[in-house]
């Protein structure tokens, strides 16, 4: 799940890094409302989610309220890299001698936390890792301990903060942003820029944080808060469902009950020269409505040139789970062939439901890729 910007730094500002002040708008009025407030240059911030705003005309500074209701009314409903802004960002403008980059990220290499820092901030970091990677610092936190607090200093003085009140500070703010990683369960939090203000202190001007789904259980204050406005709406309508979909390229869409089994399937069929269409755990107690859902799902796709089925009945019974089949395939009428391989408990059972169907049943995995595969050939060159 992303945040947005305007999201990101009331929560870093929760663990104490120094954030500008401001609010957010999604109309002109609003934004001369805040401006008025800050009583100061402002600057007008596109939310949408894209990176690199600044350079495609997102972000803007204003002098006065009236200005940056003029600014604001540019930016409001603008196209940013295919989104349209709906809200905007109006934080106090800062003035800067130099601009820093810090992050914490998974490194999944270490298994561990690491904290990536540069002196060359302001732009996006896979730029300075392309052009410039001696510029960037990786200090990797201690899975029991964390980020310790010389490690924090060391990666100031590493980025070239060598002044003792400005070392400590930073020292501060990377412990944040790890705090603020670690309790999360982000995946990503980056401040970017991080910026030297006249007085030589430090001051955070933009932020991103991405969290890990699979924790979001966890919290449920920020799930609350998650726009799903740029994700494509067949994700949307799998995640209401509890199911995880994934849209790929190929043409063989798959239905398949557990993460691990749908993996293995995608890979099955790429091996027989197949292209899968989708990723699709249906998870646990595949009734009716889910296995609807799901084949609504894959079949919205108009790449889709055949459906493989995958099922391994361990908890779910394989009847069950064929019984769903049969009832969603009276209400989704599809010609696009299917091909079923189920295993598992009461499979006997299962497979008696499905002779009179559609399905074309297949014995093994292997057996079920192929089959797929030949049928989406076939419809391919129909
Ligand atoms: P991004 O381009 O999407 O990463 O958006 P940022 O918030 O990082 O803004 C891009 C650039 O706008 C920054 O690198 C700064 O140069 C500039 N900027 C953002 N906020 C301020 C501010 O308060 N004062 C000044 N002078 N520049 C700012
Ligand atoms: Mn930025």
């Amino acid at each position: 799940m992303k945040l947005h910007e305007y999201q990101a730094r009331d929560l870093l500002a929760r663990y104490g890094v120094p954030m500008t002040g401001g609010g957010v708008a999604s109309t002109q009025t609003e934004v001369y409302r805040i401006a008025k407030e800050i009583n100061g240059p402002v600057v007008v911030k596109a939310q949408v989610f894209v990176g690199g705003r600044g350079k495609a005309g997102g972000v803007k500074l204003a002098k006065t309220p009236e200005e940056a209701e003029l600014v604001g009314g540019q930016i409001l409903g603008m196209n940013l890299k295919g989104l349209t802004v709906e809200k905007v960002l109006v934080a106090e403008a800062i003035t800067y001698q130099k601009e820093i980059y810090i992050s914490a990220v998974m490194d999944r290499a270490t298994k561990r936390v690491v904290m990536i820092a540069s002196a060359e901030g302001g732009v996006e970091i896979e730029e300075v890792a392309r052009t410039k990677p001696e510029a960037i610092i990786k200090m990797p936190a201690h899975p029991h301990l964390g980020l310790l607090e010389y490690q924090a200093r060391e990666i100031a003085f590493a980025i070239g903060l060598t002044d003792s009140k400005q070392a400590r500070q930073f020292a501060q703010i990377a412990l944040a942003v790890y705090r603020a990683f670690k309790e999360c369960d982000a995946s990503l939090v980056e401040i970017n820029p991080l910026v030297i203000r006249d007085d030589g202190s430090l001051q955070a001007l933009d932020s991103k944080i991405l969290l890990d789904d699979s924790a979001l259980f966890r919290h449920p204050d920020l799930a609350a808060i998650r726009d799903t406005s740029d994700e494509p709406e067949e994700e949307q309508r799998a995640r209401a469902a509890d199911i995880t979909f994934i849209k790929l390229d190929g043409d063989i869409g798959c239905m398949v009950n557990g993460a691990g089994l749908a993996m293995a399937t995608m890979d099955v069929v790429k091996l027989y020269g197949g292209e899968p269409a989708n990723f699709l755990d249906i998870g646990g107690g595949a009734d009716k409505d889910k296995v609807k859902t799901a084949l609504e799902i894959i079949l919205s796709d108009p790449n889709v040139k055949a459906i493989l089925v995958n099922i391994f009945g361990g908890i779910t019974r394989v009847d069950e789970v064929a019984r769903g089949i049969i009832a969603a395939l009276e209400e989704v009428h599809t010609d696009v062939p299917m091909i079923a391989r189920l295993v598992g408990t009461n499979e006997e059972e299962g497979r008696k439901l499905l002779a009179d169907s559609a399905l074309i049943p297949a014995a093994t995995l292997a057996d079920g890729a192929q089959k797929a595969v030949e049928a989406a050939r076939a419809r391919a060159s129909a």
